[in-house]
């Protein structure tokens, strides 16, 4: 039977003409009719934004917390905890800032975020990761850069330079932006009891940065450098500016052994009264042992959201290599490709490049070097001729490995 040809009451369009018509009591419209009213509708301001990552939301690219996880597992290999805790304390972030405007009552405290995790486990990628989705200015400080006010080093303010400068100098969008401080554990205070000397690069830098994390407005120079009387300041709110903060924090699994079973020595040989993996103790962690290890309370208790990431082990080297969206193998091909070559690598040929990862110890971190130092002289001798195809075996790993290290 025929298919019954119909029109949109609004513009006239037959049903063959456009992928979708919807049917009303007494006539039709057509999908590209509703999607104009509904761009009319939100420039009169008459939608409000719903929480799912299609819609588009006019203030910011809100998105679930399963699709916020969903995409960092493009871009990250494991982590699955890190993921869910990042993804529920960006959403809730999120979430209250959307609130804030209309209910008063309830006040939705910050989330600001602290990753615990060996060098080169992804903290930084995962943070980036979650900026990149929401489509907010994103920046990246390194704590011991820092000192107290007065000191030789930068301003704690100078942290919000950066954001300002990754958002073009847009102060409304710096504000709502995402700041990521690396190597928070190295401004811990030595030692469990307050100092009694100065300790300029420590505690004071944690009481410095109490008052950007919990929101203030701060003055912030727009160049950068030392703050000094003459200078311009930007007034920058920073009540939804979410931090995230990373650290190794290094010997913490002793702190945390301590906590959870007093009596032993050593927290290698832990007997552990629960059922508890003793290999990787960071899993435990709790805002008691941060504090232990010299971050004070004030700061703990703005770092409400506490998340740890795992040491990477061979196979999630391995995936790293060649499952993120734009993982290194993916990007070597992709730059072959644009040479009209196809790039292949053997299984052994990438096992190879893992075990060398392994050997130097730097996590992945590690892996970007040996891709570059194995495949450097091919991209310097393949364009220009005419091969089309190449592939990489573990022999010309080896050799290539050998011979960089022997430069
Ligand atoms: P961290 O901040 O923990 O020291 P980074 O996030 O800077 O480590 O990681 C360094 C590099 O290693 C990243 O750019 C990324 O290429 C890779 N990497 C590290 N961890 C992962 C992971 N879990 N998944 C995918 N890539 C990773």
């Amino acid at each position: 039977m025929a298919k019954k040809t119909v029109k949109c009451n609004f513009c006239g369009r037959t049903s063959d003409q456009v992928p979708l018509m919807l049917n009303g009591i007494d006539g039709y419209i057509c999908n590209e009719c509703v999607q104009q009213a509904y761009n009319l509708l939100q420039q009169e301001g008459a939608v409000s934004p719903t929480p799912t990552g299609t819609a588009s939301d006019a203030r910011l690219n809100l998105m679930l917390p399963t699709e916020i996880k969903q995409k960092l597992d493009e871009y990250v290999i494991g982590q699955n905890e890190a993921k869910i805790a990042m993804a529920v304390a960006v959403y809730n972030h999120y979430k209250r800032l959307n609130q804030e405007t209309d209910d008063n009552d309830v006040e939705i405290e910050k989330s600001n975020i602290i990753m615990l995790g060996s060098t080169g486990t992804g903290k930084t990628l995962l943070a980036r990761t979650v900026a990149k989705l929401l489509q907010v200015p994103f920046a990246i400080v390194d704590a011991t850069v820092l000192t107290e006010a007065g000191y030789v080093g930068e301003d704690v303010e100078s942290i919000l330079t950066r954001l300002l400068q990754a958002a073009d100098y847009d102060q409304k969008k710096a504000e709502r932006g995402i700041v990521f401080i690396d190597e928070i554990d190295k401004i811990a205070r030595k030692g469990d009891n307050p100092s009694i000397t100065r300790d300029v690069s420590g505690e004071g830098v944690q009481q410095g940065l109490l008052k950007l994390l919990e929101g203030s407005v701060v003055n912030v120079p727009p160049k950068g450098g030392r703050k000094h009387p003459d200078q311009e300041y930007v007034h920058l709110d920073t009540h939804n500016i979410l931090f995230i903060c990373g650290g190794a924090f290094e010997g913490i699994e002793r702190k945390i052994a301590q906590r959870l079973n007093t009596h032993t020595v050593g927290y290698n040989n832990v007997q552990i009264r629960h059922n508890l993996d003793s290999r990787n103790l960071m899993q435990y962690v709790q805002p008691q042992d941060l504090r232990k290890f010299g971050l004070i309370p004030e700061l703990i208790g703005r770092l409400p959201v506490v998340t740890y990431l795992h040491p990477l082990d061979r196979e999630a080297l391995r995936n790293i290599l060649t499952e993120p969206k734009n993982s290194l193998i993916r990007q070597q091909k992709k730059l072959f490709k644009m040479d009209g070559v196809e790039l292949e690598f053997t299984d052994d040929a990438l096992e190879a490049m893992v075990d060398k990862a392994i050997e130097r110890g730097l996590g992945a971190r590690g892996l970007r070097g040996i891709v570059e130092a194995v495949m450097t002289d091919l991209q310097f001798s393949t364009p220009g001729t005419d091969r089309k195809e190449i592939t990489i075996t573990r022999e010309y790993v080896l050799e290539q490995l050998k011979k960089s290290e022997v430069l």
